[in-house]
């Protein structure tokens, strides 16, 4: 077993001053047992905890390290930018520069506004879609995480059903009442709500692939039937590509999938590791926000220079990198078949998930398509996995119900030790 003493010792001082001892609650290893561990500093595919244990990660800040921990370049951005000052509250050079990069690599965002986090884009983009449409209710998917914004916290999915409170107490019923929800994957449900609904729907948000209920992939045909049915209803579509943005591809999901959205929001990767988020769209519904448009929207450190030169860093990287999503790609197959012959050779029919670079492996041998059939996965058996696997050296995200994601740092060498990882992990957790 390896030392964990500092951590321990953070943890327990920690829960004295902060809720659960964590600034967000999966971190708190609630879900898989044991105690979080406190990190030190990450390099590479690496992350070492403060007991200087070192691990392989697959968490990656919950996606944002795309490029592995500890990039010279964006590093070096940062600290030309941090000589200038930490913040003016003012328009910038590097804001204009910023838009422009983000409009040029995501054909639908016409404009952008920057925030600070992927809660303010999603909460924002909706306010925007209720001033555009001037209707009131929205739809989600169950399972999908759209941030803590109150209307989201509906059949919501990450953290929130990790720790079993996917309707949070706080939410008054009057915002619950117009969320309406719908089975992810289920175009006939959604059209009954928007008939049921006539003339009231302002947005259908949706993730365009689904990583907040594990890995689920959009069914042939649902995005497209979204699209649709919001050209036919005059609905605002949004693609909440928090997650899927700058991973799936320059043009996240909608590069995939070649459906576009009236918003997307953004988040993670754009912030390079900082804390930023952004949501843009078609010109026409963008220019209602203010100061242009009537629908309020602010932030004291949205556009911070410093937040600005990481995510331009970043984005500057990954739109000069020709083969990046190829070898991303590469990599989390390799780990897809290696995990595939561990459970063959064990005799396991577990599903797994998988689109570019976003994998999850789930405990149950449903085909996993939506929330319902996402919550047959053995939880327990998760749980179990999860301390196995960091016994053996691989830090996953402490939930069943989060996408792994590999960087460009996951070579194969650590594709190697992460598959081998899985396998004492599998066999243990069944045959010891
Ligand atoms: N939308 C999606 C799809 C997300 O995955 C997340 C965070 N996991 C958010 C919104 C919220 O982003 P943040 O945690 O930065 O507020």
């Amino acid at each position: 077993m390896t030392a964990h003493s500092n951590s321990q010792r953070l943890f327990e001082e920690a829960q004295n001053y902060i809720p659960g001892g964590v600034n967000s609650p999966v971190r708190a290893f609630k879900a898989v047992g044991g105690n979080p561990l406190f990190i030190k500093s990450a390099k590479g595919a690496y992350i070492t905890d403060q007991d200087d244990n070192a691990y392989i990660e697959l968490i990656n800040s919950w996606g944002p390290m795309i490029l592995g921990h500890g990039n010279t370049h964006i590093q070096a951005a940062v600290a030309k930018a941090i000589e200038d000052s930490l913040s003016f509250g003012a328009p910038t050079a590097i804001e204009v520069e910023m838009a422009k990069m983000i409009c040029g690599m995501v054909p639908s965002i016409e404009k952008v506004r920057m925030v600070n986090s992927g809660t303010e884009a999603t909460m924002s983009a909706i306010r925007l879609a209720r001033g555009f449409t001037g209707r009131d209710k929205i739809i989600k998917f169950e399972g999908c995480y759209h941030g803590h914004g109150d209307s989201f916290l509906i059949a919501a999915g990450s953290g929130a059903i990790t720790l079993g409170q996917p309707d949070s107490p706080g939410v008054t019923q009057g915002v619950a009442r117009d969320t309406l929800t719908a089975p992810y994957n289920n175009l006939d449900s959604v059209h009954e709500i928007v008939k049921a609904n006539d003339g009231q729907i302002a947005a259908i948000i949706v993730e365009p692939v689904a990583g907040n209920m594990g890995c689920v992939l959009p069914a042939e045909g649902f995005l497209e039937g979204l699209r649709s049915l919001c050209d036919e209803e005059g609905i605002v579509l949004i693609f909440d590509e928090v997650m899927t943005g700058f991973r799936l591809s320059k043009a996240g999901a909608q590069g995939v999938f070649n459906v576009q959205a009236d918003i997307t929001t953004l988040g993670k990767i754009i912030g390079g590791g900082m804390p930023v988020g952004a949501y843009g769209g078609k010109k026409e519904i963008m220019d209602y926000v203010s100061p242009q448009g009537p629908v309020y929207q602010a932030g004291t450190l949205s556009g911070n220079p410093v937040a600005m030169a990481a995510g331009l860093s970043m984005l500057t990287q990954i739109n000069e990198d020709e083969t990046l999503y190829a070898d991303l790609s590469k990599a989390t197959e390799a780990l897809e078949e290696g995990f595939q012959a561990n459970l063959d050779e064990l005799g396991l029919g577990y599903t797994m998930n998988r689109i570019g670079s976003m994998i999850s492996l789930f405990f149950t041998e449903e085909h996993v398509v939506d929330f319902d059939t996402a919550k047959t996965s053995n939880i327990e058996l998760f749980g179990k996995y999860f301390r196995e696997m960091l016994n053996n050296g691989v830090y996953l995200a402490p939930s069943q119900y989060e996408s792994l994601f590999i960087s460009k740092s996951i070579t194969t060498d650590a594709v190697g030790k992460i598959v081998e990882a899985n396998r004492i992990a599998l066999k243990a957790i069944h045959y010891n």
